[in-house]
């Protein structure tokens, strides 16, 4: 890989966020290219529509029918043939021969001065190819209508056979993540599954001597881990399978063991701490030995340290496949952040979807936040509305990286660029917001 453990480079100064983004979605791409030549019976699998969300769709969803499958009217209104429509004032008055509704159209024809009464979505009739609004036209007790010639254009107010989608055209590709409009679309083309991406298999693992599993006494010292069930939601709203590998000791045997055995079973390994100074020596010793890991020290806050690369096949792996290797931060929030910022894309990139980059927005800083150009910050905030209606933004509390509760009480980032400076109140600021809405 690019940035290898001994790089002169990475050792002495810091990797710009942006760099390592991109060595990471580089080194996803190259598994990617490997996979393509391991055959995996399990790769794609097909999915009933109400197992479908948040999975990546593996193949185009091409449509087996026309969108909509017939012209029809887009109003309640009344049809007719356009033949009598023209350029001047001149009023129009037509019979009224019967009704078409949705799901039960009109069987029989028009003739000239003839029209029909017709609601949203009625088949539009033989001889018809325009509606007037029920409230554009004059009704002479439901009899006939009147109008004038001028007010419509030929073919107003009708939808068109295939006008949405057309037969035989992708109505998803392949890549798609999977909403409730996506699998609402298919439904309406009458298909009941989906071809999808098998889900990523990510082992995640806490290191550390402090760490105490839940329900453990907490003696002196001793720290709660938090970052294991912290990283199981991130990864569930991905829709992932995890396997959890649990807490594991500061010491060369036990993480070597851990290593291998998450390598042999997923296709990701998530750790958190053992990579800041002091420590990282001692991972880079394992590391050297199970695969090719750099450790980056980032211009960012929180997460400065992080390790990556890959792990290399171990002996009774099933496939003959390198794991992908996140070791971020011990930190609570900085685990959360680097996740965000460098995990969370990674996965869903070599899952096979094509969007993603999670969305940004921008709202206006209701306080000053103090920030040093040279490194990216994510403060955790609150994103609200001011009485003039614009969106706002607020930092919660103490920004530590050790804090939970500013993430907490947080609904998005604040995200300072590496070059931004000082931000003072009024000004406008980037946010990438927790939760997505559809
Ligand atoms: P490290 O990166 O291992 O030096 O850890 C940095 C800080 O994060 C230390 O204060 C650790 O105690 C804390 N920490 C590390 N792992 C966890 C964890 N799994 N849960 C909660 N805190 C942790
Ligand atoms: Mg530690």
């Amino acid at each position: 890989m690019k940035h290898s453990p001994n790089d002169p480079i990475l050792l002495n100064s810091s990797l710009h966020v942006d760099e390592a983004r991109k060595a990471i979605a580089d080194l996803v791409k190259e598994l990617l290219e490997e996979a393509k030549n391991i055959d995996d019976p399990s790769k794609l699998i097909s999915v009933s529509l109400d197992q479908a969300i948040n999975r990546i769709l593996a193949e185009d969803l091409l449509s087996p029918i026309d969108v909509p499958a017939a012209d029809n009217s887009a109003m309640d209104g009344y049809a007719f043939n356009s033949a009598c429509l023209g350029n001047s004032a001149v009023i129009v008055s037509l019979k009224v021969v019967g009704t078409a509704y949705a799901g039960k159209p009109y069987e029989g024809g028009i003739s000239v001065g003839e029209c029909l009464k017709i609601m949203t979505g009625a088949v539009m009739p033989d001889g018809c190819d325009t509606v007037i609004p029920q409230e554009l036209s004059n009704s002479q007790s439901n009899q006939s209508i009147e109008f004038k010639q001028n007010l419509l254009k030929p073919g107003e107010n009708r939808r068109l056979r295939g006008e949405d989608l057309q037969k035989g055209k992708p109505a998803i590709k392949a890549g798609r993540l999977l909403r409730p409009s996506d699998l609402g679309l298919a439904a309406s083309l009458g298909v009941a599954s989906l071809k999808v991406h098998r889900k990523l298999k990510v082992a995640i693992l806490s290191s550390g001597d402090e760490l105490r599993a839940l329900g453990q006494e907490l003696d002196t010292g001793s720290i709660y881990d938090s970052n294991r069930y912290s990283l199981t939601g991130l990864l569930n709203r991905l829709n992932l399978d995890i396997v959890d590998c649990g807490i594991v000791r500061d010491d060369p045997a036990s993480l070597k063991a851990a290593f291998c055995n998450a390598a042999k079973v997923a296709d990701v390994l998530i750790s958190s701490g053992g990579v800041s100074v002091g420590e990282a020596d001692f991972t880079k010793q394992i590391m050297q030995e199970l695969g090719d890991v750099g450790f980056w020290k980032i211009a960012m806050r929180p997460g400065r340290p992080m390790a990556f690369g890959t792990l290399k096949p171990v002996a009774g792996q099933a496939s003959p496949r390198k794991t992908l290797f996140f070791g971020l931060p011990g930190n609570p929030v900085a685990v959360m952040v680097t996740f965000y910022q460098f995990v969370r894309s990674a996965l869903l990139q070599l899952n096979g979807a094509n969007q993603t980059e999670a969305q940004l927005t921008q709202a206006i800083s209701e306080l000053t936040i103090r920030k040093k150009p040279g490194r990216t910050e994510f403060q955790r905030a609150i994103l609200g509305r001011g009485t003039d209606g614009k969106p706002t933004v607020k930092l919660t509390g103490s920004q530590g990286a050790g804090i939970l509760r500013s993430m907490s009480e947080a609904n998005c980032f604040v995200i300072l660029h590496h070059d931004q400076g000082n931000v003072a109140p009024g000004d406008w600021v980037d946010v990438a917001l927790f939760e997505g809405l559809l």
